[in-house]
């Protein structure tokens, strides 16, 4: 099957976190077609394969292969056959190039030695996928890496890279609170303990951490998503609800709101009087951190092969990634770039009329729908490229 054919199957055929069997069977015949050694189940779904082409370094390819719980909207052909599941991420963008890089790498093994580790992790969109994998002894399965390498397709024009250094995606944190206090009638407030109160309390403090206690060069947001309490206008309820979600570009400043987060939560319920609130710590995504130096030599090796203009650095972007994991479970340099997956003219046409925001569906769009080419082409070039800078000539 060509890599497009396969992509248009694996768009087809979505799969939600740690439900990827069937992308996973797909990506391991692919890698033992190939000539890999196959390992599958690591991390509940994820699949590794291992290609030992004598001495020299070893390069981990990764790519992630879940689907999010999203109606499709593109009118595709080859649309989601998955009620409610869609390749909204592209993820089976990653899958297919990873796939066809695999194949090419085995098909020039003349040309390079060193050993190639595919890996295909499940449940990135939960940001447990790459944890699961570690948890469940990857590092004792496939050989240690010298380098982690992996690309994410996005909003660009269609086959354009895109890498930044150094902090190059936020991390990202999804707490749930639950505030306690001591229900009762609206009537009698003085027997009562109000969450509602303590709970708005704590929405209004949260929004001085960022403001107040961040520096103001420093990226970081905090957004209260969900606040939930009460049945009926003359009750004062036992408890309150708050969800929210936090950005940051550090480890210093995320460690310093989660700590502020937890602060002002506990410290709001005492000044109360009310018992100790819940804070539960839901998805977990670190900051995704690209080595200086290893980005820079994948870069070269991109402009060398692609030309310049093919490949920008677009700057640190605000989504989240559980790559870097992979990368600092056994202190390897990480290289993470963005591939373009827009159809270039009407990319450039938006961007002519400022309205790239409106025009070019975003991941996670229902209307998500990259340009099959020169997209795939250029994922399995560069994946290629990569790898063949780091392998031994
Ligand atoms: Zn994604
Ligand atoms: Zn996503």
């Amino acid at each position: 099957m060509t890599v497009d054919d396969l992509y248009r199957d694996l768009h087809t055929n979505p799969e939600l976190s740690f439900e990827e069997t069937r992308t996973a069977g797909i990506a391991a015949v692919g890698l033992r077609t190939a000539g890999f050694d196959v390992i599958e189940g690591i991390g509940v779904t994820g699949v590794a394969g291992v290609l030992r082409n004598g001495d020299g370094p070893t390069v981990l390819l990764r790519a992630d292969m879940d689907a999010l719980p999203v109606t499709e909207d593109t009118g595709l052909e080859y649309a989601s056959s998955a009620p409610g599941v869609m390749h909204a991420c592209g993820h089976d963008v990653h899958v297919a190039c990873l796939v066809g890089a695999a194949r090419e790498l085995a098909a020039t093994r003349a040309d390079w030695s060193g050993t190639v580790v595919a890996v295909f992790q499940p449940a990135e969109e939960v940001g447990r996928g790459a944890q699961a994998m570690l948890d469940d002894g990857l590092f004792e399965k496939v050989p240690v890496p010298d380098v982690v390498l992996g690309q994410h397709v996005g909003p660009a024009p269609a086959g354009l890279i895109g890498a930044h250094s150094g902090a190059a995606f936020a991390s990202a944190d999804s707490i749930d609170i639950t505030v306690h206090g001591r229900g009762g009638h609206g009537s009698r407030p003085e027997t009562t303990i109000d969450p509602i109160v303590i709970a708005a309390a704590i929405v209004g403090r949260l929004q001085t951490i960022v403001a107040r206690e961040i520096a103001p060069q420093e990226t970081s947001v905090v957004t209260v998503g969900r606040l939930a309490a009460g049945t009926k206008n003359n009750i004062i309820p036992e408890n309150a609800e708050i969800g929210l979600s936090m950005r940051a570009y550090s480890d210093e400043v995320r460690l310093r709101m989660l700590a502020a987060i937890e602060r002002i939560t506990r410290a709001e319920s005492a000044a109360s009087g009310a018992p100790e609130p819940m804070i539960e710590f839901a998805e977990s995504f670190p900051v995704t951190v690209n080595d200086r130096v290893a980005t820079e030599r994948t870069m070269g090796a991109f402009r060398s092969a692609f030309g310049a203009e093919a490949v920008i650095d677009p700057g640190p972007v605000s989504g989240s990634e559980d790559v870097g994991l992979l990368a600092t479970a056994v202190d390897a340099p990480l290289v993470y770039w963005i591939l373009g997956g827009a159809h270039p003219e009407t990319y450039l046409r938006a961007a002519n009329a400022g309205t790239v925001d409106r025009d070019i569906p975003s991941n996670h769009s229902p209307r998500f729908a990259p340009e099959i080419q020169p997209t795939l082409d250029r994922g399995v070039a560069a994946l290629v490229t990569a790898s063949r800078e780091w392998l031994r000539r």
